[in-house]
């Protein structure tokens, strides 16, 4: 059962009218996902399967949704969601805004591909077409003045509206030809080329001409395995990235009060600023520490200090001053009663470790230390814990 492939000759094609030449229940869940029930195989297709880094077509099969599209044993199966008829005559309709986007990135890709192995001899080791965007890997860096170059000559190409051709050249004709993607065998090669720019193997279906591309957009890089990745967009994909960025530079724009051109450096002075207010007020807190310890009165007796906002720091300074400014036991207590105090708890005359096991069951604590000084937390209100010092 070979299908006939339709996208082959036709990559315009969205709509056509084929024969159930078979139509499979699914063996098992893994096959199943998304809801896809049946393999169908038809005597010809215009959905083309996932391969060569580009995810599948998705669309109609008459009733049924095609969720899928793979290509097993050299078949072309359909995963659909509804059993079709064997022998029956049944409509396909592709999801085209899908289908049409791909396409515009797909020869977009051969297009920077192209201007990167002719202008500066890398190859393109490696791409993915999702709906998560696209990627191209080259065999060798290319740094940012590079890669805006070939973005601006891709773009010149677009506006040039060139003829994108496909062709079956003989085996003999094959061996002869210099093309991208170069394969051992030299039979049923489809060639892809994009008249002046560029020629390679390649399955997939492209626009027919450049212009169609609508325009090439290099997002960012990253170095990879001793070459670059690119990630990029074209077309109406591109269009709508660029749309979602304008949205952020708006939003960032506004809430700066500057131009939207300047957010950067406006962003860039703000967290100046921030780092220099986090500075000063570690600053502010260090003093006010300083003056909490110096007011610490000499106490005959236990000291017990209540704040609602002491780092773990704060808290081990102050309870280490209050130890030597009192003749009982220092508390110092951080916290709110709703959510509970963490305590440092320490005496130069009272052994802490018997006294803090008293002191958490009652009050509901956890924590300990050595006999000089304990810490932990506690689950208590203040006017208890207070309640428990004044026994
Ligand atoms: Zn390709």
């Amino acid at each position: 059962m070979q299908t006939q492939k339709l996208y082959d000759t036709d990559s315009y094609l969205r709509d056509f009218t084929a024969k159930v030449l078979s139509c499979t229940p699914l063996p098992d869940a893994d096959n199943r996902r998304d809801g896809a029930k049946f393999g169908v195989i038809l005597n010809e297709t215009a959905f083309f399967p996932e391969g060569g880094g580009q995810t599948a077509d998705t669309g109609n099969l008459g009733s049924a949704v095609v969720i899928d599209v793979q290509e097993k044993d050299g078949e072309i199966v359909h995963l659909v969601d509804t059993e079709l008829e064997v022998g029956s005559l049944v409509r396909g309709v592709l999801n085209w805004q899908e289908r049409f986007r791909k396409m515009q990135n797909h020869t977009g890709e051969h297009l920077v591909s192209g201007i990167v192995h002719t202008q500066f001899g890398y190859d393109n080791v490696g791409f993915h077409l999702g709906t998560d965007g696209v990627t191209v890997d080259f065999s060798g860096v290319l740094n940012e003045a590079e890669l805006r170059f070939v973005e601006y000559i891709a773009n010149r190409v677009v506006g040039l509206n060139v003829p994108v051709t496909v062709s079956y050249p003989t085996p003999e004709e094959c061996e002869k030809l210099d093309y991208r993607s170069k394969l051992d065998l030299t039979e049923g090669v489809r060639i892809v080329t994009i008249e002046g720019w560029d020629c390679c193997a390649c399955c997939a279906p492209h626009v027919s001409r450049t212009g169609a591309v609508g325009g090439v957009k290099l997002l960012s890089s990253e170095s990879w395995k001793g070459g670059v990745r690119v990630h990029m967009l074209c077309g109406l994909d591109a269009f709508d990235d660029y749309r979602k960025r304008t949205e952020q530079t708006k939003r960032i724009s506004n809430l700066l009060s500057v131009p939207q051109l300047e957010t950067a450096d406006a962003v860039e002075h703000l967290l100046k600023s921030l780092s220099d207010e986090k500075e000063e007020s570690a600053r502010l807190r260090r003093t006010l520490l300083e003056l909490k310890i110096s007011a610490l009165k000499q106490t005959d007796g236990d000291l017990v200090i209540f704040d609602n906002d002491l780092d773990a720091n704060a808290l081990r300074s102050l309870a280490n001053a209050g130890v030597k400014r009192c003749s009982g036991v220092c508390a110092v207590f951080s916290g709110c009663d709703g959510e509970g105090y963490r305590y440092i708890i320490g005496s130069e005359s009272t052994p802490m470790r018997g006294w803090g096991k008293a002191f958490n069951t009652e009050l509901n604590g956890k924590g300990g230390g050595s006999d000089a000084m304990i810490q932990g937390t506690v689950q208590a209100a203040e006017k208890d814990i207070r309640a428990f010092f004044a026994r």
